[in-house]
């Protein structure tokens, strides 16, 4: 099953996102929040009766958990970065981040949860705190990006994309922890059928 590539403008079906609406604080308010919501569902799994849930893939080319953990936490890493590098330079051209190859590469599968987890709230701090300050001119700066067609967007732009990628896959994450994860009390055992009383006879 391969999922419908999310929209990078305008209303997202999936998520409820919309680039149309929301101020720069609020958007950046609303990504920390989701990034926290993404690090606690992957403890809650991780500490939970079946840690290797976090592992697990629903189907063979939908992620795992880690998998989209990582990649939430490596994405607000790299977009720290463009903020960074949109600032410095006078055409900024965005290395592409390559999302499928890092998996791989970077061994998302075999990372630690927690360590995953505790770095992922810390990077949504430090996007937010780039973010937070930014001016309405640094915002319309221009560079090239190239997901999901190489094409200039603005920096106001990348932080928005930014909050939709959380936004997105915390749903992603959340739905497949509720597809994959036992759940944390056991089912209720039905009750015993009633002791049959012995009776005695003398
Ligand atoms: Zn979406």
């Amino acid at each position: 099953m391969t999922k419908q590539q999310p929209p990078v403008d305008g209303y997202c079906e999936q998520c409820g996102f919309n680039y149309d609406t929301g101020d720069l604080q609020g958007t950046v308010t609303l990504l920390i929040r989701q990034a926290a919501d993404c690090s606690m569902a992957l403890t809650k799994a991780a500490a939970g009766p079946d840690p290797s849930v976090v592992r697990l893939r629903p189907e063979p080319d939908v992620w795992s958990a880690i998998e989209y953990a990582c990649h939430v936490r490596d994405v607000l890493e790299v977009q720290r970065f463009r903020i960074a590098q949109c600032l410095a330079e006078d055409r900024p051209v965005y290395a592409p981040m390559d999302r499928t190859g890092r998996v791989k590469q970077q061994k998302y599968e075999d990372q630690d949860p927690m360590e995953v987890a505790a770095a992922l709230v810390r990077f949504a701090r430090e996007f937010g705190a780039a973010a937070r300050v930014l001016t309405p001119p640094q915002l319309g700066k221009l560079g090239l990006y190239n997901y999901p067609v190489r094409a200039p967007r603005t920096l106001g732009w990348i932080i928005r994309h930014t909050a939709h990628e959380i936004q997105h896959h915390r749903l992603d994450l959340i739905t497949i922890l509720a597809q994959v994860e036992p759940p944390i009390v056991s089912k209720a055992k039905p009750e015993p059928p009633p002791a049959v009383e012995e009776t005695t006879t003398d």
